[in-house]
């Protein structure tokens, strides 16, 4: 697995930074929220299926990931479990269990924002395309609005520090 970087080497394909955009407008509404902002969006043929921001807190729920929230959106508006042709965008490195959703659902390519050196798994930790027993790798593209990606976590986690004092 190759994750190729700097925002020259995407595929022109259409625009990649306006889908990292609306992703990070998703994870700015997750810090208004009090969720980590991480948003995530899926695109086929330069069309949106879906859009979303972590809600484990709101929902409950420790798999409500934007990715895993995403994949279910796409995938219920394809009426298919495989997401064929489908690329994802994330302003996070997912972690273990999205890297492994992202697998199942074939996804076409990931672009994700900011590298995550404690919980990131494509980069990080298991490297989980890497791996063997991972039958269907996407391409990779990191970095991609890595800047506003990381300032939004670096300033949610400092205000919540702060909140905790
Ligand atoms: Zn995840």
């Amino acid at each position: 697995m190759s994750v190729k970087r700097g925002e020259q080497t995407h595929p022109m394909t259409g625009n990649p930074q306006k889908p990292m955009t609306l992703a990070l407008e998703a994870a700015r509404d997750a810090a208004r929220q009090g969720e980590v902002p991480v948003g995530a969006v899926i695109i086929r043929d330069g069309v949106v299926l879906a859009s979303a921001s972590n809600r484990t807190v709101t929902d409950q729920d420790p798999t409500a990931h934007a990715e895993i929230l995403v994949l279910r959106e796409a995938a219920r508006k394809i009426g298919s479990e495989r997401l064929i042709d489908c690329d994802l965008y994330v302003t996070l490195e997912p972690c273990a269990m999205c890297a492994g959703a992202i697998s199942f659902a074939r996804i076409r390519r990931l672009y994700f924002g900011a590298g995550d050196p404690k919980g990131g798994a494509v980069e990080h930790g298991p490297r989980f395309f890497s791996q063997p027993t991972c039958h269907h790798a996407p391409e990779i593209y990191g970095g991609l609005g890595e800047t506003e990606s990381a300032t939004l976590l670096k300033e949610f986690f400092k205000e919540r520090r702060n909140e905790n004092t």
